[in-house]
């Protein structure tokens, strides 16, 4: 669906994007995750044709990205790209005129995209009228009206409550069983977790690790991950030496890579004599690789 080919991209001579590689199979689900200032928007504006790279090729269905390839493409901006005093349904009409859709079918789209972001009952609200959930639901509506074939998110549930979250990310699988394909930028890690088929991690614009989460999760050496929660955290790190446990800190949270699995007795029986308030198994999370990754271990 989409071939991004050694990209580069510099501003006043900073080089933002490197030799970027990567490619988005039909019907996926892709995220790319990177903290602020990885090259996230950069990446998708190129993708949009909206900027232009210094060198590299990017291909959408095998065509090179022009302004014909710009129709297949659907993209939900980071801010909302809204008019605050035009309805729901007048803000998908003019974005739907703007992609040459006749009188018709952009009536029927700005129904099929309303329901399927679950604002037809808001369809003549003004959007200053919307709360910050139902917004972004909107602005995805907007990626959707003209039918892409691939659909770009850019941060979609940043600054979101848990519940308007939810319902996004419900929105993205449904648009997954559609067939549509889906690149989604972020740098909530629990989300990229839950949604998405592949993913990619950027650095410095730099694509550092990819795979879905069980090919990243053979980037560390560990089959579980232990929190423990113990006042005597030197004599614990010394026990799970002896037992080739990697130790390291989440923030202040003391944990352990445990290299095989074990059953939570024979952890306990590790760390007898130990005074450990508790002990937390968790699997290898995505936070756990990105650490590692982006930290360059
Ligand atoms: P965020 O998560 O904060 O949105 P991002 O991963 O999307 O970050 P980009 O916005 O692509 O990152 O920015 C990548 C780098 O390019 C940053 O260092 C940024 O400061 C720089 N940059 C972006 N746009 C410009 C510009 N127009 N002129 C100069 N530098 C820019």
């Amino acid at each position: 669906m989409l071939k991004i080919t050694n990209l580069n991209k510099s501003y006043n001579k900073t080089k933002v994007i490197q030799n970027l590689n990567l490619h988005i199979d039909p019907g996926e689900i892709y995220g790319l995750l990177g903290a602020n200032g990885a090259g996230k928007t950069t990446t998708i504006n190129i993708i949009c044709n909206l900027l232009k790279a210094d060198s590299g090729e990017i291909t959408i269905n095998n065509q090179p990205v022009s302004e014909t390839t710009k129709k297949i493409i659907g993209i939900a901006p980071q801010e909302n790209l809204l008019y605050k005093t035009l309805s729901c349904a007048e803000n998908l009409n003019f974005f739907a005129n703007i992609y040459g859709l006749n009188r018709e079918t952009r009536k029927k789209q700005i129904q099929k995209t309303l329901t399927s972001v679950n604002l037809l009952d808001r369809a003549n609200s003004p959007v200053e009228t919307l709360s910050g959930g139902m917004r972004r639901r909107l602005n995805i509506a907007v990626a959707l009206v003209h039918q892409p074939q691939l659909v770009i998110l850019d941060e979609p549930t940043t600054g979101l409550d848990i519940e308007a979250r939810y319902e996004i990310w419900e929105l993205i699988r449904q648009l997954k069983n559609q067939g549509i394909t889906v690149l989604l930028t972020t740098h909530l890690l629990d989300e990229a977790e839950r949604l998405c088929d592949r993913i990619g991690i950027l650095k410095n614009g730099q694509i550092l690790a990819e795979g879905s989460l069980a090919e990243l999760r053979t980037l560390i050496p560990a089959q579980e991950v232990i929190l423990v929660q113990t006042n005597q955290k030197e004599q614990a790190i010394a026990r799970a030496q002896e037992y080739g446990f990697t130790h390291k800190y989440y923030g202040n949270e003391l944990a352990f890579w445990l290299p095989e699995p074990l059953e939570l007795k024979e952890i306990i029986a590790r760390f007898e004599g130990i005074a450990i308030d508790s002990i937390a198994r968790q699997p290898v999370r995505l936070e756990y690789i990105y650490l590692e990754v982006t930290q360059g271990n």
